[in-house]
């Protein structure tokens, strides 16, 4: 009764805390940008789903009644360009690329099964992959399949499922067989976030190219592609970008790399001359040859509201409030959630994570589930983790103090040594 009072106490003193943050915060404007939360509901899962920009819904609209319904053929031709016009859109304002390094097509796992050919093709004589064994399943399938496909080894280094990769593990790991390396920028589970130049510089020294999965950073963190000298990179865009769910992922190739590196699905949309029908496929010079086929154009129309307001908003600040909001939150959770038994389970320093937290409970699989019965929406991440992740442009802190307050009355309803897990991932680890 006492830690549950000492919780109300601390509680109502954050939640005056967040009033006042709310008051300073400069993008607290943006709130009213994005279509209403329904009443009650807290939503702490922009990692998996952005929420919905106010604007995309008659945007949808015209584009529907009024260039399909209205304007037909006329239309398709405006949507010829339309992965690199929202790609360019992209390079600019969530990026740091150049006009013509990025594209929107196919999905994440497609665009890099797209980009591990090419390079393996821009590297002809390097017989190694070099990927890690903390990335996404899609990622290390498609990975695996590809140097299957090429006759090429994978190598796959260690990363630590909470602090992330060791860059000494990788330097072990890059020699001068390796073709190419394919990280996450940020983990998908743990939230760490690589030092991308760093990883440049001990691949680049070899030979080797590099090539991210920008997944879980876009949108989130700020990126500076060109200035870091990226090679390719990946990435979705219904996370961070709040680009709708189904809508393409991006995929990047540095200019100069483009007219060297040809992707193994030859398709229509990458010949050079697309509409002349030739025999022969020859791919176009520019990052067009990246594409295959017909874009989904109302999926790509949909990826626009919300880079205006993240372009209105600037990434510095977008990275500053979500570095703010994941700070308040890993301090009320030290404070009032972890006494009653969850774990921290991503880095600790906020230099080195990416948007999200998070932690591991021994019976996760069930609190999440419980957690969205409280109206709290969080996503679970195996094994057994739950990954919180306040969207910087309609999240408060008032809404951190709220879900921190169900997320104790929910923890507390659990016996916590009611059917206690073993973490796999231990805690040495
Ligand atoms: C979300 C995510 C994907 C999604 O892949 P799709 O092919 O677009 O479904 C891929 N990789 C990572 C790291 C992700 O977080």
């Amino acid at each position: 009764m006492r830690a549950l009072n000492g919780g109300a106490a601390a509680l109502g003193k954050a939640a005056r805390r967040a009033r006042r943050l709310d008051a300073d915060d400069p993008l607290a404007p943006f709130l009213d940008r994005f279509a209403p939360v329904p009443e009650g509901q807290v939503f702490l899962n922009g990692g998996s789903l952005g929420r919905l920009p106010a604007a995309t819904p008659a945007l949808l609209e015209r584009v529907v009644r009024g260039d399909w319904g209205d304007r037909l053929a006329q239309a398709r031709t405006q949507w010829l360009d339309l992965p690199q016009r929202i790609g360019d859109r992209m390079a600019e304002t969530v990026l740091g690329a150049r006009p013509g390094e990025v594209v929107v097509s196919d999905c994440t796992s497609v665009n890099l099964y797209k980009l591990t050919a090419a390079a393996l093709d821009a590297r002809p004589g390097r017989h190694t992959v070099v990927v890690d064994d903390d990335n996404f399943p899609t990622d290390r399938y498609v990975v695996a399949g590809v140097a299957a496909e090429h006759g090429r080894a994978l190598r796959t280094v260690h990363t630590h499922p909470e602090d992330g990769l060791d860059l000494a593990t990788l330097r072990a790991a890059v020699d001068e067989d390796v073709a190419v390396v394919v990280l996450s920028l940020v983990s998908h589970r743990s939230g760490a976030l690589l030092d991308m130049a760093q990883v440049h510089e001990i691949a680049h020294a070899q030979g080797a190219l590099v090539l991210w999965d920008l997944s879980h950073a876009v949108g989130a963190v700020e990126l500076q592609l060109a200035a870091t000298g990226a090679d390719m990179a990946v990435g979705a865009t219904y996370k961070h970008l709040m680009a709708g769910p189904g809508c393409p992922a991006l995929l990047y190739v540095r200019r100069d790399l483009q007219s060297c590196t040809v992707q193994p699905v030859h398709g229509w949309y990458g010949h050079r001359e697309q509409l002349a029908m030739r025999p022969e496929y020859d791919p176009d010079p520019t990052i067009r040859r990246f594409l295959t086929g017909t874009p989904p154009a109302l999926s790509l129309v949909a990826a626009e509201p919300a880079l205006d307001l993240l372009a209105e908003a600037g990434m510095a600040a977008v990275r500053a409030k979500s570095r703010a909001l994941t700070g308040f939150l890993a301090e009320l959770a030290e404070a009032m959630l972890v006494p009653c038994g969850l774990r921290p389970a991503g880095p600790a320093d906020p230099e080195r994570r990416g948007g999200h937290l998070t932690y591991w409970h021994p019976q996760a699989g069930k609190l999440v589930p419980a957690l969205a019965e409280a109206e709290l929406f969080v996503d679970y991440t195996h094994p057994g983790r739950v990954r919180l992740s306040p969207a910087p442009l309609s999240t408060r802190f008032a809404d951190v103090v709220e879900a921190v307050r169900r997320f104790r009355e929910v923890l507390t309803a659990f016996d916590p040594a009611a059917g206690v897990a073993a973490d796999p991932y231990g805690r040495a680890l």
